[in-house]
């Protein structure tokens, strides 16, 4: 539900996807759960640029202020610090419900604590959405699909995931979020989108929250050995920020529920990754073989037809040319933390 009003003010109207003549687009009130953390922090700036006001609500489990300081200030820019398990009352146009720490290190820290976030917490923001009539957007995952047996994913695909693993707590929670979301839809006509995400990385990402491409830029800018797990042959395919944020933005605006892949379909081996981390940063970095952990994903690699054919979305940041763009971060980051605890 997109607002729209005279270009000299008065009417509003409602207006699909298309801006009528003579009429420009009304900022909307847009809440951003898990706003301060990676993916939500870039999503705030985009909203922000598109002349929104937006709500950040995070517990800061894993984000940081830091990630959202530069709105501070900006009339249209809130942080509340909350978590999403407790309820909430807010008057907003749309929900991105991104609240869920998304680093297998991070879920698994407190695995009852992540299925609360995200059981309970997505509970919270459908009655929000009920209470309000906002649109809801779910930040699902490719974890979704467990260990999968059909390759690449396609959304209809209904997954194989242990029910009783150490990876449970954030797979079953978010098939469960999924569920939720579709239960409100179904029985009670809130209006709501699905995005399955597949591994995205970029500047932002916590330094040391054990994801792979986090660790090998951080190892190889600190002269550490890159650390495969397992005989690093298992496959992820990787997508940059910027295209994911564009990809929730039309899924939101757009009037198709999903389920939706939103991923990069350039699949790469462990080992192929540590290769591009150091033709990018050293090419003397070394690598070193560590067990992996409990099940591991052998593949994964989204099937985007579906993006692509409804959304008219795909993704045009490649590996090679956005992982460069997370490295300055990074090394701007590692740097100046070395400065600040040697002085
Ligand atoms: P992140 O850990 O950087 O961000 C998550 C944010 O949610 C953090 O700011 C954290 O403090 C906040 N948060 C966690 N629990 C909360 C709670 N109970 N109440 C309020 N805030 C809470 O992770 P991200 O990579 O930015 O992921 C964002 C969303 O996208 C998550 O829902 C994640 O499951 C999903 N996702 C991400 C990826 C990826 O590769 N980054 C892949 C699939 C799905
Ligand atoms: N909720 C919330 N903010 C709101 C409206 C509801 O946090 O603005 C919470 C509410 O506390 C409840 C959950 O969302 O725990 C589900 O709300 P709903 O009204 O769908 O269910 P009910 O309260 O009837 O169980
Ligand atoms: N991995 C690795 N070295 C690391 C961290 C992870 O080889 O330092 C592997 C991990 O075993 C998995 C893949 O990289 O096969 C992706 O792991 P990540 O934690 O980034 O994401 P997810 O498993 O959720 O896709």
């Amino acid at each position: 539900r997109v607002l729209y009003e005279a270009a000299g003010g008065g009417g509003r109207m409602n207006a699909g996807g298309k801006v009528p003549l003579g009429l420009k687009r009304k900022g909307l009130r847009i809440v951003v759960t898990g706003g301060a953390g990676f993916v939500g922090s870039h999503l705030v700036d985009r909203l922000i640029a598109r002349g929104d006001s937006v709500i950040v609500v995070d517990n800061f489990f894993t984000g940081r202020k830091d990630n959202v300081a530069h709105h501070f200030g900006n009339p249209r820019f809130e942080l509340i610090r909350h978590d999403v398990v407790e309820p909430i009352l807010l008057e907003v146009d749309q929900i991105y419900h991104l609240a869920c720490p998304a680093s297998p290190v991070h879920y698994k820290f407190n695995p009852v604590k992540t299925i609360k976030t995200n059981v309970v917490g997505t509970l919270n923001m459908l009655g929000l959405a009920k209470r309000v009539g906002a649109r809801f957007l779910l930040t699902s995952t490719s974890e979704v699909y467990g260990d999968p047996l059909q390759h690449p994913q396609v959304e209809t695909y209904w997954g194989n995931v242990n029910p009783i693993g150490v990876r449970s707590c954030y797979d079953e929670g978010k098939r469960t979020a999924e569920t939720l979301t579709m239960d409100y839809h179904r029985g009670l006509g809130i209006e709501v989108r699905i995005a399955r995400i597949f591994n995205t990385y970029g500047p932002r990402m916590c330094l040391d929250d054990g994801r792979v491409v986090s660790n090998f830029v951080a190892q190889a800018l600190r002269k550490e050995p890159l650390t495969v797990y397992g005989d690093g042959k298992q496959t992820r395919s990787f997508q940059y920020v910027s295209d994911l944020v564009e990809g929730l933005m039309r899924l939101m605006e757009g009037e198709h529920v999903g389920p939706f892949n939103l991923g990069n379909p350039g699949e790469f081996t462990m080992l192929e990754l540590a290769k591009v981390v150091q033709e990018t940063i050293d090419p003397n970095a070394r690598i070193e073989f560590r067990p992996n952990t409990a099940d591991d994903p052998h593949k994964r690699k989204p099937d985007i037809s579906k993006a692509k054919q409804l959304l008219g979305w795909e993704p045009t940041v490649s590996l090679h040319q956005g992982l460069p763009l997370m490295v300055s971060d990074f090394r701007q980051r590692i740097f100046s933390d070395q400065k600040s605890t040697m002085s």
